[in-house]
């Protein structure tokens, strides 16, 4: 006999679709009546009957301990037989209470199902009847986004032909990825449609073994590689699937499917859907969220994104207009400071200490100086209490810019350098520019002296 472990079983589920496919399974792990039906007898008691497998609707049941154990440091129960779903097949553990203590996980292991308990057991010992009590809308939710993964990927595999490579269940959403390189929005929405026309069909769904001599007769979606007693979960002569997860009754139970989001992925195409109350509470935030967007631009739902639009484009209409104003500054500032040079022999220097504003402005307008002849601009910028230096020169002035602001930073503890008519550096303090300029002129009046 062999068993197989949680791990193996989503490996496998993610192998094969996500659906438990029942490859290996034990016949002593399905139900009593199963096994009468089979004319099979349990191997081992130690197995426990998953009984959600024909009844994923019972939330409330009695059933006797087999044993008490340990599990990373935590008590954990096995039953004779069990509600409770383990995490298996991509879809989520279930959890509630067991004998009035809280279950925080339920795990396969071993042909057993693993009640993982909050605390300590109390009194709990094996061959006592305990009650059981399901979470259920938690168990609910997870039957609705596991119903909907098969509808889905019976819609996609019918209208386009993608097969689901994989799918996962998660707290908040979930993802199945089709074997497709891309999917069009519109064939994205017809799948949303048509996922949701079977809904409204209210269609059955049904669970049943299938012995894998006969599993040739079922129209399965996807070939099994499996042996032994298969479980198909059947959406009424639509999709037929090896799984081994819960599921709702009726299509209808579905409520509401939405397909959220499309990625690539690994080649594949990621699809994120969102099925039952997820889908409506998803639907109500996103309501919320565009009627602020409406009530900030005073405006109605259904105008809110052309307005947004609208000032998007005026935005960037204004960051030109704002551009060529700060040209034209620039060019009034650079006239400015050259009515304040001051004459060492041939030629004029301008030293200028701004305040707050930011290099890149500083930059533009030193470079608009060097374009004058005869010309050296060592401009300063304070911003936030840090200083930023850029000397600069004409084509026409035979001095180093890179020498002379290295230089100068380092008396000050800063640093920086450049070409020899553009540099820029900075690490000093701000309260020290005018010191720092006035060391300048004089290192500039030395060197413009000796030429
Ligand atoms: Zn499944």
């Amino acid at each position: 006999m062999v068993a197989f472990q949680e791990e193996a079983e989503i490996a496998l589920a993610r192998a094969s679709g996500g659906c438990l496919f029942l490859e290996g399974e034990e016949p002593s792990m399905l139900t009593t009546e199963i096994q009468k039906s089979l004319n099979l007898q349990p191997e081992s008691c130690q197995m426990t009957n998953r009984l959600y497998y024909t009844d994923s609707y019972c939330a409330e049941f009695k059933a006797t301990v087999n044993e008490c154990i340990r599990v990373d440091g935590r008590p954990a129960i096995v039953l004779e037989e069990t509600f409770f779903y383990p995490t298996s097949g991509g879809q989520l553990h279930d959890t509630g209470l067991l004998g009035g203590q809280r279950v925080v996980d339920v795990r396969a292991e071993d042909g057993r199902i693993v009640h993982v308990l909050e605390d300590n057991m109390h009194a709990l010992t094996p061959g006592q009847l305990v009650p059981g009590q399901i979470d259920w809308p938690r168990r609910f939710d997870h039957m609705q986004q596991h119903s909907a993964q098969h509808l889905l990927s019976y819609v996609f595999d019918t209208l386009y032909d993608f097969e689901t490579v994989s799918v996962h269940f998660g707290a908040h959403e979930s993802t199945l990825d089709l074997a497709t390189a891309e999917i069009s929005a519109a064939q994205l929405r017809m799948a949303e449609q048509s996922a949701n026309q079977l809904v409204y069909d209210n269609l059955p769904i049904t669970a049943y073994f299938v012995d894998e001599s006969e599993i040739a007769r079922v129209p399965l979606r996807r070939p099994p590689k499996v042996q032994g007693q298969i479980r198909i979960v059947e959406i009424e002569q639509r999709d037929y699937s090896a799984c081994g997860g819960t599921h709702c009754r009726h299509t209808g139970e579905l409520g509401l499917i939405r397909l959220t989001r499309q990625e690539r992925s690994r080649g594949n195409v990621r699809i994120t859907f969102l099925c039952g109350w997820r889908a409506l509470q998803d639907s109500i935030q996103k309501h919320e969220l565009i009627s602020q967007v409406a009530t900030i631009f005073s405006t109605d739902v259904e105008s809110a994104p052309e307005l947004v639009q609208r000032m998007l484009e005026q935005n960037k209409a204004f960051e030109r207009q704002v551009s060529e104003l700060h040209q034209q500054l620039m060019q009034f500032e650079a006239r400015e400071l050259l009515d304040q040079a001051v004459q060492m022999a041939d030629l004029r220097v301008v030293t200028k200490v701004l305040h707050e504003q930011p290099p890149e402005n500083v930059r533009r307008l030193a470079t608009q100086l060097q374009e004058e002849s005869g010309l050296i601009a060592c401009l300063a910028t304070v911003v936030s209490g840090k200083l930023t230096l850029l000397c600069a020169r004409s084509a026409d002035v035979d001095l180093h810019m890179g020498n002379l602001l290295r230089d100068a930073l380092k008396q000050f503890g800063g640093g920086g350098g450049g070409r020899p008519d553009f540099a820029q550096g900075g690490g000093v303090e701000g309260a020290q520019a005018n010191e720092l300029m006035a060391y300048l002129l004089t290192k500039l009046k030395a060197q413009i002296a000796v030429k």
